[in-house]
């Protein structure tokens, strides 16, 4: 199955997030009301303050969406945003994908659009940072599967023959003097992480992965580009090495993009 990547909509994502807002407000609402007789029996005191703290999150993740409209329709946003807007995406990301399969819309497309929301986002920090601060991350189903050569430990074993994208990625990021690393899995990736401590994050990989990944490793900035999938999930997975180059040199220092 050819599996092409369309552009996504940053605006899907922003509509299930705002949907998934005021149903989590909604909800909260209920849960204070069949609570409020039961806690006002033990004080009268205990509904108000259940009331409060209930109120008080409310209040941070909307505030937290509010930060990222305002960011994705271009205002300058106060760093302040960024935490609540990040811990708001990580609380309605799991209603926005359920809301989005009541109304059938697939899974991929919102991941996609919740990736794109996010490069946004991290490209407004318009972060800069020398070429050996940046690693760039990639799934192992990049690499041909009938190549004998060990990559995932050092990806100099690449002999560069062009019959996957692996030798492209190596010599890209050789000559931009950035990391390469090519993992197994998230384990592995989060191991590099921890090893290398990068300011930032390329990431390439299929939906599901960058959306976790993306989540997980908050506060680093990681930018996603997604792969492409001409033999499916998981096996010969290729990426435009023009786009990869393009996200590279967004995050470098111009004078060390020479
Ligand atoms: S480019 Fe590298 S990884 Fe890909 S098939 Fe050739 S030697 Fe193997």
């Amino acid at each position: 199955m050819f599996n092409t990547v369309t552009r996504p909509k940053k605006r899907l994502f922003l509509a299930l997030i705002l949907a998934s807002l005021l149903l989590a407000g909604l909800s909260t609402y209920g849960i204070w009301r069949v609570s409020f007789p039961g806690l006002a029996n033990i004080s009268t005191y205990l509904p108000f303050l259940l009331g409060a703290v209930l109120g008080t999150v409310v209040i941070v993740i909307t505030v937290g969406v509010i930060g990222i409209i305002l960011a994705i329709i271009g205002f300058p946003t106060p760093g302040f945003f960024q935490g609540p807007a990040w811990s708001a995406i990580n609380l309605l990301f799991p209603l926005a994908l359920m809301l989005g399969k009541l109304f059938d819309i697939d899974k991929e497309r919102i991941e996609r659009s919740f990736i794109e929301v996010s490069n946004h986002l991290v490209k407004r920090k318009r972060i800069k940072i020398r070429p050996d601060q940046l690693l760039v991350l990639s799934p192992h189903c990049i690499q041909l599967d009938t190549c004998p050569h060990k990559i995932t430990q050092n990806v100099n074993n690449c002999q560069r023959c062009g019959a996957c994208t692996v030798g492209a990625l190596v010599k890209l990021t050789e000559e931009k003097g950035v990391h390469l690393a090519i993992v197994t899995g998230g384990t592995l990736a989060r191991q590099v992480v921890k090893r290398l401590r990068p300011k930032a994050v390329l990431a390439i990989a299929c939906e599901r992965d960058l959306t976790s990944g993306i989540q997980d490793t908050f506060p680093l900035p990681v930018v996603g580009v997604l792969n492409e999938r001409p033999h499916g999930p998981c096996c010969n997975t290729r990426v435009s090495i023009e786009r990869v180059a393009e996200a590279i040199d967004n995050f470098l220092i111009p004078a060390q993009m020479k």
